[in-house]
């Protein structure tokens, strides 16, 4: 309980609190003070209008003002993991419509037009990827065919396939669906405190099945019991060891059922929850952040030895590694560990930042600018992003991947391992309507710290 408190002697929770009234005054006396004025010195001065008529035309203005804000100016949305029991998982089910999940098979938003599972294979080993994340991504701005929205990302568990700087063993999609449809009440989604463990009601029976392993669109079924799916070859033969002991067995209704297990199977990830929250910078933050863009060339400037180079990114590494498991980490500690890459001004940035929330998993924010982790390595620039598949349209970032995704996906082994400083995902900036409200691919890249 205590963590959920903030503790107002800290310095962070202080600058919010300052930030916050003084936000609070300046949505008050902006509008009320151009309201007077207009009101004053327009309508009755200028154009000769009664006070009364002035009053209201300025009053309607200052309500256009106050409802004209930057829709591009929201704060950045931090995602953390939440973790369950394994008897509280069916939380996270699809008629739940939960905010996000980590690992465990997709809660898939259409139950119906699922991906082909070519469009899941690992562009590097050619075998199915594995589910990583998803998170419900709606708007109040959203086109109505988009009132739910969900992204879904996948990732190759062979950690061979992990190149730097390369997001061949990764995709993502995004799936959208009208307020009225076939799969979701109008009024709203199943309430799991409510309705409990049950199945989903609304499930169609003419649904696709889905894989037992991994729980995508499954075309194979065993020969021997033709009862169980598989999505690929591959994932009938990595069940088998544990299929064969319940393969054409008829489970006794009677008995009781076995606790389910997290993760499930050996090839999915463990399963999380997902809590969003804003993310609070005090003043001076912002101050050292934009000192940083200032001199972000000079941060960046290349006359180091490929040796010194890789001497510094190893440093790198075992700093980020350490920051990672490291919640309590002072800012002498920071500031000191961080004192071997003062040329990295992104990396520092980036640190300053992760180090304030460490247990950040995803940083939210449509239309936002992504948090570069270094500037060793290159970030697409917005017009190198390849426009949308489905509707030509340019794509916009949305949502960036963090390192201590790693960790709780249990990947951050020393040695090769499925890595990244970060992942950034770029989508249809119209959200654009998807044939069978389907699965659009969408783009991602992949930064490393080497
Ligand atoms: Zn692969
Ligand atoms: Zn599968
Ligand atoms: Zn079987
Ligand atoms: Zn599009």
């Amino acid at each position: 309980m205590e963590e959920l408190i903030p503790n107002l002697r800290d310095e962070r929770v202080q600058g919010a609190v300052k930030n916050l009234l003084a936000y609070s005054l300046v949505i008050l006396i902006v509008p009320l003070s151009s309201m007077f004025l207009l009101k004053q010195y327009f309508f009755e001065a200028f154009l000769g209008h009664t006070p009364n008529d002035s009053l209201t035309y300025s009053a309607v203005c200052a309500v256009v003002l106050v409802h004209v804000q930057d829709p591009h100016d929201e704060p950045v949305h931090l995602g953390f993991p939440v973790s369950l029991p394994p008897n509280e998982l069916f939380r996270l089910r699809s008629q739940f419509l939960p905010l996000g999940k980590v690992g465990g098979k997709p809660s898939w938003l259409n139950p119906k037009a699922l991906p082909h599972s070519n469009t899941l294979i690992c562009k590097v080993c050619e075998k199915p990827m594995c589910f990583l994340i998803q998170v419900y991504a709606s708007g109040p701005n959203e086109p109505e065919h988009s009132f739910h929205r969900s992204l879904f990302v996948f990732v190759c568990r062979n950690p061979k396939c992990s190149k730097p700087n390369d997001a061949s063993n990764m995709a993502v999609f995004r799936c959208s669906l009208p307020r009225k449809n076939e799969f979701y009440s109008f009024d709203g989604p199943m309430d799991p405190d409510l309705d409990g463990d049950v199945p989903d009601p609304r499930l169609p029976p003419d649904g696709p099945k889905l894989c037992s392993l991994c729980g995508c669109s499954a075309t194979k079924k065993c020969a021997k019991c033709q009862n169980t799916w598989y999505c690929s070859r591959d994932h009938q033969v990595v069940d088998w060891a544990s299929h064969k002991t319940c393969c054409g067995v008829f489970p006794d209704e009677s008995a009781e059922q076995p606790e389910p297990s997290n993760p499930a199977n050996p090839f999915v990830f463990k399963e999380f929850g997902i809590e969003l929250d804003q993310e609070y910078l005090n003043s001076d933050m912002f101050e050292e952040l934009s000192d940083d863009e200032d001199d972000e060339d000079e941060d960046c400037v290349d006359d180091e030895t490929d040796e010194d180079r890789k001497r510094r990114m190893d440093e790198f590494k075992k700093f980020a590694k350490q920051n990672e498991s490291n919640a309590n980490m002072t800012k002498e500690d920071l500031e000191a560990a961080t004192e071997e890459q003062k040329r990295d001004g992104e990396f520092e940035k980036f640190n300053r930042l992760v180090s304030l929330n460490p247990e950040q998993i995803i940083r939210y924010k449509r239309f936002g600018e992504p948090l570069p982790a270094t500037c060793q390595s290159p970030l697409p620039d917005p017009e190198s992003v390849p426009p949308c598949e489905n509707c030509s349209g340019p794509r916009r970032f949305e949502m960036q991947l963090m390192p201590h995704l790693l960790s709780i996906i249990e990947v951050d082994a020393i040695g090769q391992s499925i890595d990244w400083a970060s992942v950034f995902i770029y989508t249809c900036s119209q959200s654009c309507e998807v044939p069978e409200s389907g699965y659009a691919k969408e783009f991602l890249a992949k930064q490393d710290f080497s």
